[in-house]
């Protein structure tokens, strides 16, 4: 755990420079909106520890699979989120030497992610080799209103010096991924141009051997202006080429305590979203566009944007700054990561911030990311999401067929871009079928929140079934037990492989299983939808659904008579049961022990049985949650991020506020803090909508249930008071818990009527209830 981010409740603040910790600073402070993004990297060349990152929204690239020993099954390739052009690069030479902080005395420095209004700012004194001293202070966004674009403000101030510098804006393309399999570089270079302060690159991702992989084309440009002494100078630029690289160069004159200011204006272009053959033109016209605008007023429209995401979307602590900080830090990178505009996009684990985890989606996007589009978005951006596994179905299904199902039965990928899968650890890979629980779950969560039923017959019914048949082949009946059993699992908890009959899994499997058979009567009310659906699917309704029927009423749940817990998995209680605090070594255990170690000791990775108890909590009672959870929770390191959160929402529903609180803290300040000792490879963005989670069902109580908004809140005891905004079913509200009441505010839409601790409540629009 690392404590140096400075406290603040709108600001991520490093004060004075950590060499030693740049690259977590630098996924701390990424920048984004939701098309382009960036780590905190510098703008002047860096020769210290930094892991360049520039990325592209569905601009990937794929990376041969890399494997010791080769199982059928495996995908030919791990889908890579790339690192792109360098957009940001100045670099600055005095007397022949490139200002580099690595290679300076560091005078001053401190750099500030401003959240409020989305910017990176940081301002450093330096003493180069040469004795001469300088102030550089640089001031960046990624526009939020104009998405594929972003602008810098770089300056320079000689602190003891008068003469001449060189600056040269730069576009650089050569740029490679650190976890590249084979050491290759992704992108060639196509095209590039240079006019006077303007430069242009364009890259195409290398050819792949698959012809299902689109290559992608990224047409970076940049232009730039220059002030001194707050008057725009008439500077004369030298352009630069090389291979991959296109930029300027400009020779000034400067003096001791005057400022010169460079305001560049980048814009990547995808070819996502123009046309190959008018990239360039693109290009060229977005960034007229912007360039004419200027720096002022683009960064007038981005605030403009950010103040309206912050209006919606706050939550505000009071009496704790540091928890204050920690969730308005996984409200803001989940912004920039997001922005639900995009059918074809999803929310990668790690976002905009680094390149670890590769493929952008994992189950983490129905598990814990769609509770909190569902509440903070238009409802159609959690449809998307949803859209975006129909849209996977037939691939899914080829999935499932490549693993030996068959009959339409779908197993959604690990991790995937395009549909198709791309993990490569078979105990993962082939094993961590859960995820296929999730996206069927997700349904349902999205059903019950908006009221939307409609989605069953136009979307949902076909992935409903084609996952209930991948279950319906999964399991085996067991004459021994005399009950289906599901054999070769990975649970959420990935300390534990290949094990047999985990409780999750055998639980939203069958969970599916039924859902899916209502979900069938629900679709068969809107005329004819079912009978397509049944005959695109080949679905033999009898035979399947009696099927169904036999394993729902007789799947086999390991469970402990003695302690009335349910058991993770069969043999669980062979385990020496040990709690985490009898741990005497460092942790994280993944980084400290062997594997074999780990799989062999009790200690849970994540929420496990917790997580389906989250899940389907009204099939439990309190007495049966506080039993498991008093079971489990000892045994947890949390070493995934996704973990925590689920353990605030249980724990806040059972009373135990303190280690509902101190589950909160690891979950909001997850990096911020470093807890898992892995922020330098990026950040945990899905998780953070665990951390929202946490406060809005945690200690908000907030459930949907029978087409009624439930709340339940309970304040920890370190705070003040908090106060969160949610949209439901076309009304916004605030919700402020305070120490001895509770004040519903409907800011807009109709008379909504709720449940407050179980008591009808209703507040008009426009109104305010308090409940003491
Ligand atoms: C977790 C998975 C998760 C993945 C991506 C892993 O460490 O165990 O549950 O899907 O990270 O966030």
């Amino acid at each position: 755990m690392k404590n140096y981010i400075v406290h603040d409740e709108w600001s991520v603040i490093e004060e004075g420079f950590h060499p030693e910790y740049n690259e977590i600073t630098e996924s701390l402070m990424s920048l984004g909106n939701g098309r382009i993004g960036q780590r905190g990297n510098f703008e002047e060349r860096y020769t210290g520890h930094t892991l360049q990152g520039n990325y592209v929204a569905g601009v990937w690239f794929p990376d041969k699979t890399r494997v010791g020993w080769w199982k059928n099954g495996y995908p030919n390739y791990f889908a890579k989120v790339i690192n792109a052009c360098n957009w940001i690069g100045i670099d600055i030479v005095i007397d022949g030497e490139l200002v580099d902080l690595h290679q300076s005395k560091i005078l001053y420095f401190r750099r500030v992610l401003n959240m409020k209004e989305g910017t990176l700012w940081r301002k450093a004194e330096i003493e180069l080799n040469s004795g001469k001293q300088l102030r550089i202070e640089s001031y960046r966004f990624c526009n939020m209103a104009f998405d594929e674009s972003g602008a810098i403000k770089y300056s320079i101030t000689p602190l003891n010096f008068n003469g001449e510098i060189v600056v040269a804006p730069y576009l650089d393309g050569d740029v490679s991924n650190r976890d590249s399999n084979h050491g290759e570089k992704f992108w060639n270079e196509r095209e590039k141009e240079t006019a006077h302060g303007e430069a242009y690159l364009l890259m195409e991702t290398r050819q792949s051997p698959w012809d299902t992989v689109p290559v992608f084309q990224v047409c970076t440009g940049m232009k730039f202006e220059i002030s001194q002494n707050g008057k725009s100078f008439d500077f004369q630029s030298f352009p630069v080429k090389s291979e991959k690289y296109a930029g300027a160069e400009v020779k000034l004159s400067v003096s001791e305590g005057e400022e010169t200011v460079i305001y560049k204006y980048a814009v990547n272009l995808s070819s996502e979203n123009h046309h190959k053959e008018v990239l360039m033109t693109a290009a060229h016209a977005s960034l007229k566009k912007i360039f004419t605008l200027g720096f002022e007023e683009l960064l007038k429209q981005h605030k403009t944007v950010w103040e309206e995401k912050w209006r919606s979307n706050d939550i505000e602590i009071k009496g704790d700054v540091a928890a204050q900080q920690g969730i308005r830090f996984n409200i803001f990178h989940l912004e920039q990561t997001y922005t639900g505009e995009d059918a074809r996009l999803n929310i990668g684990p790690k976002g905009f911030t680094g390149e670890k985890y590769g493929g952008v989606t994992y189950w983490d996007t129905e598990a814990y990311c769609i509770p909190f589009y569902l509440s903070t978005a238009e409802q159609k951006v959690a449809r998307n999401l949803l859209v975006y596994r129909h849209n996977h179905l037939q691939k899914a299904i080829e999935n499932a067929a490549k693993l030996g199902f068959s009959k339409g039965a779908a197993l959604y990928p690990m991790v995937t871009m395009n549909g198709e899968e791309c993990h490569n650890e078979w105990e993962i890979t082939f094993e961590e079928i859960h995820r296929n629980g999730a996206i069927a779950y997700a349904i349902y969560d999205y059903i019950n929140y908006t009221g939307d039923t409609g989605y069953l017959a136009e979307y949902g019914l076909d992935v409903l079934i084609s996952i209930s048949r991948f279950w319906a082949q999964r399991v085996n009946w067991s004459s021994d037990k005399e009950k289906y059993v599901m054999l070769g699992v990975t649970g959420p908890n990935e300390y534990e492989n290949n094990i047999n009959n985990n409780w999750y899994t055998n639980y939203i499997a069958v969970w599916t299983l039924k859902y899916t058979l209502e979900a069938i009567e629900k679709v068969k009310e809107h005329a004819g939808r079912f009978e397509k659906i049944a005959g695109q699917l080949a679905f033999d309704e009898a035979t399947e659904t009696e099927q169904w029927k036999h394993i729902i009423g007789n799947m086999h749940f390991p469970y402990d008579e003695n302690r009335q817990v349910f058991l993770q998995q069969d043999g669980f209680l062979d385990k020496e049961l040990l709690t985490v605090d009898q741990i005497s070594e460092h942790r994280p255990i993944n980084q400290k022990w062997s594997w074999d170690r780990i799989l062999r000791s009790c200690f849970i990775k994540q929420a496990d049985v917790l997580q389906g108890m989250y899940f389907f909590e009204d099939d439990f009672d309190t007495e049966e949650l506080r039993r498991n959870f008093d079971f489990y929770e000892p045994m947890t390191v949390h070493e995934s991020s996704l973990s925590p959160c689920v353990h605030v929402i249980l724990a806040s529903k059972l009373g135990k506020k303190e280690k509902a609180y101190e589950m909160y803290v690891r979950t909001a300040r997850l990096d911020l803090d470093d807890y898992n000792n892995d922020t330098e490879d990026g950040l945990h963005i899905t998780s953070m909508a665990g951390t929202w989670m946490s406060v809005v069902r945690g200690f908000g109580g907030t459930r949907v249930k029978g087409d009624k908004l439930h709340l339940n809140p309970v304040l920890p005891d370190e705070w003040e008071s908090f106060s969160f905004r949610i949209g439901f079913r076309g009304n916004l509200i605030q919700v402020s818990v305070l120490k001895d009441s509770v004040a519903i505010e409907n800011l807009s839409g109709e008379l909504l009527e709720l449940l407050l601790h179980g008591k009808e409540v209703s507040v008009a629009a426009g109104e305010t209830t308090v409940a003491r």
